[in-house]
């Protein structure tokens, strides 16, 4: 049993990894300022006697107990947000890792931070191994989460070297499960959403870009057995079964109403033509791989809107 600080605990992949420390009977600070996150989480974790729910903003100062570990989860991260909130991103990411970092350290703590496969931008590699140093467009309209991710890896590398931080750091790929918000915008809440509601499902360009997409509970396994280990370098978590977005949309079609009509909308910019990552690392040095199936993981999540829209 052991004290944690989870930043951005009341978002998708935050509050999982909350739930999950309090099952485990840990205590939680959870921090969130609601911007991208739901109170929803948090009051479905009030049944935990471990939890303690602050409602704040952690790109400004602010006060931590004794714990044992820091995890900085915070981060709006679907693309629709790089355009609606490209200066908060900018500042969680930057000051938000500062703060948390300087927070663990004054702790004696041992900190996470959560990146991002975005650091490989439109990656020219393929899959993507963390040895990478990617192919991004600081100027692009991605960039605000992309370089800022970039920027907070650069930070902790910089406290760990020169400050003895005890850090780690996970490049998360994309991620799907309960908790995503129905209007987040990524491809999968957006399948589900307008297949449910029995709308057209929109693909962008000719959907013959990939992804590979990792089910929460496997990340969430996947984070805290880096945060357990010894592994200082960054470490890529995600499902290595890469699938055009057309495949994906199929999918959700075929899961819930298989007469859906498909239609395509423009490419945003910059958008990545292919990623997947390369988990050799996570296998070999944390003995870890992924192990829900996609069509699991979709069932589980296809459900879980399904409730939701219906409450
Ligand atoms: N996408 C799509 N339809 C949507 C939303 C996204 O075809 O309604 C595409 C998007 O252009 C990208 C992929 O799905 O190629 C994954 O997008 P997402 O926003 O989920 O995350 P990304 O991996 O781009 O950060």
């Amino acid at each position: 049993m052991a004290r944690y600080v989870v930043t951005g605990g009341a978002g998708f992949i935050g509050s999982h990894l909350v739930e999950r420390l309090l099952a485990e009977g840990n205590d939680v600070v959870a921090l969130d300022n609601l911007l991208t996150g739901d109170a929803e989480n948090v009051a479905l974790l009030a049944q935990y006697d471990g939890l303690k729910f602050e409602e704040v903003d952690v790109s400004q100062p602010y006060g931590v107990a004794e714990t044992d570990y820091v995890l900085h989860v915070a981060s709006p991260a679907s693309p629709v947000d790089f355009e609606r909130l490209p200066f908060e991103i900018m500042a969680v990411n930057s000051e938000g890792t500062r703060l948390a970092a300087e927070a663990a350290l004054a702790r004696g703590a041992r900190f996470l931070f959560a990146s991002t496969s975005e650091v490989y931008g439109d990656p020219e590699v393929h899959p993507q191994g963390e040895d990478y140093w990617g192919h991004v467009n600081p100027a692009g309209p991605r960039a605000v989460y992309d370089e800022s991710k970039r920027f907070g890896e650069a930070l902790v590398a910089a406290y760990r070297r020169y400050r003895g931080l005890d850090a780690r750091v996970v490049r998360i790929f994309n991620t799907y499960g309960p908790r995503m918000r129905p209007a987040d915008g990524r491809l999968i809440p957006n399948l589900i959403s307008q297949a449910l509601a029995g709308e057209p499902l929109t693909v962008y360009g000719d959907g013959t870009q990939t992804r590979s997409f990792c089910y929460v509970d496997d990340m969430v396994d996947g984070i805290l057995a880096l945060l357990h280990s010894d592994v200082t370098e960054p470490v890529n978590v995600g499902n290595p079964e890469e699938m055009t977005v057309l495949a994906m949309a199929e999918l959700v079609r075929e899961a819930v109403d298989g007469s859906l009509e498909i239609v395509f909308q423009p490419l945003p910019v910059d958008d990545p033509r292919r990623r997947r990552p390369d988990i050799t690392r996570a296998t070999e040095l944390l003995g870890w791989a992924p192990r829900v199936p996609v069509a699991e993981g979709l069932a589980k999540t296809i459900a879980w809107f399904r409730e939701k829209a219906g409450a």
